[in-house]
């Protein structure tokens, strides 16, 4: 397989067309500041020991502390986190949070270990990497296959190695253990503002418009729920084991509620009394869902889920980037060609790292938000940034991905220059 991050990197080439640089910048944005690996042991239920391979990767930090989530996933490598990592320093710039980019992740399947087991291996993940996080140095936040309740589990284990209470270390915990009202849904809801001034722009509606979305977890569940609620129609969603769909549309929180008691979505066909008495279900696979005809395919699972080799199937007009990198470079191009547009991950999920900054805010006054203040500032946050890069969009003529990342690297690029540059140093 390709290196995903070369992969990543293939996308400045385009930006840098945009923009006058200096090589520092360039040759900066090569290279993963830190990347630590590090051997998790984990005693099991069953008294054997077993260990796990874990990864934090700080990519860029002249804007600020690091930040990123830590996935929990047994495709997770360093590859993967060393472009989670680029891609988090893109985003933080894009929505301008004063923050460099960072991720870690444990190559694990985490449905396969108990919850004792799961609280040991993230207490024992936070003593690998303790030395390099910190409130003002990097701050990791919850991302696939982890929670809130990990991130408790995990502030805790920092607390007790440091002999103090810093809350700040990490982002997305419980809302009685310090966290922010509103993080949970925070993804979700900074895709659809993204999504709606989208719509606005273009004169659409969104009542007219249908939806179909991969992945049915936090992001991809809260997302649907607020569009369905914002009166976009959800034709399908999938979740890793299957996808489900209904002409007249689904509701996203009973799909959820029967999920959570049935921890699958696929038994919603054969399904008990009444949600199924509501509305009729068609299972699809995972491909079928990828290729419906909607206006937007939203992409709320993994990465490299469009690639060169299955995006002829896309017959949907605009793809939704909720997960991060969904979108290989090279699926990119033909979709720029067809007319398909591509609301970018790194500002169509940026919800979520924006909420965490302001939780990070939060825990470092002591001052505490109500909903509607995290909710209307992530609103004016997600409003303003989008505005700017489909602005930017509009007038370079350029996609709304090359946009965004032009936004982004035009700030890294000036904190990098006022740091001084080769040209600055050299006509001395
Ligand atoms: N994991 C999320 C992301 O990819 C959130 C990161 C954060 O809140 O720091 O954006």
């Amino acid at each position: 397989m390709n290196s995903i991050f070369e992969d990543a990197q293939k996308r400045l080439v385009e930006v840098f067309k945009h923009i006058e640089l200096t090589d520092d910048v360039r040759e900066k944005l090569k290279h993963p500041k830190l990347s630590l690996c590090v051997s998790i042991p984990l005693r099991m239920d069953n008294g054997r020991l077993k260990v796990f391979t874990g990864y934090r990767v700080q990519f860029d930090d002249t804007r600020g502390p690091t930040k990123g989530g830590i996935r929990y996933h047994p495709d997770v490598s360093l590859d993967e986190v060393t472009s989670l990592s680029f891609w988090m320093t893109i985003k933080c710039a894009v929505m301008n949070l004063p923050f460099g980019g960072a991720k870690g992740g444990v190559s694990v399947n985490p449905k396969e270990l108990s919850r004792l087991e799961l609280e040991r291996l993230s207490r024992g993940y936070i003593r690998e990497i303790a030395d390099i996080i910190g409130p003002k140095r990097d701050i990791p936040a919850p991302d696939v296959y982890t929670n809130a309740t990990v991130m408790g589990w995990m502030a805790d284990e920092y607390a007790q190695i440091k002999r103090q209470q810093l809350p700040g270390v990490i982002t997305g915990k419980p809302v009685h253990l310090n966290g922010s009202l509103g993080r949970d849904t925070a993804t979700g809801r900074g895709a659809l503002h993204v999504l709606q001034q989208w719509v606005e722009r273009n004169d659409l509606r969104a009542d007219k418009m249908t939806l179909a979305v991969q992945g049915f977890g936090n992001a991809g569940y809260h997302f649907s729920r607020l569009a369905h609620a914002a009166g976009f129609k959800v034709m399908a969603v999938s979740d890793s084991q299957g996808a489900i769909f209904s002409e007249e549309g689904l509701d996203p929180q009973k799909v959820m509620n029967h999920k959570e008691k049935h921890k699958d979505l696929r038994t919603m066909l054969y399904c008990d009394g009444s949600v199924c008495d509501l509305q009729r279900y068609k299972k699809l696979t995972g491909h079928e869902l990828l290729g419906l005809d909607v206006d937007v395919l939203v992409l709320a699972a993994l990465e490299n889920q469009v690639d060169k080799d299955n995006v002829d199937h896309i017959k949907a007009r605009h793809i939704l980037e909720i997960a991060n990198g969904p979108v290989t470079s090279e699926a990119d191009v033909l979709l720029e060609k067809r007319g398909v547009t591509v609301l970018p991950d790194v500002l169509a999920n940026a919800g979520g790292v924006t909420v965490s900054y302001f939780e990070w805010v939060q825990n470092i006054a002591g001052f505490y938000w109500d909903a509607n203040k995290v909710n209307s500032r992530l609103e004016k946050t997600m409003v303003r940034e989008a505005k700017s890069v489909f602005d930017l969009s509009h007038d370079k003529k350029i996609s709304l991905r090359t946009a965004a990342y032009l936004q982004g690297v035009k700030r890294i690029a000036g904190a990098i220059t006022q740091q001084g540059t080769h040209e600055y140093f050299q006509n001395e």
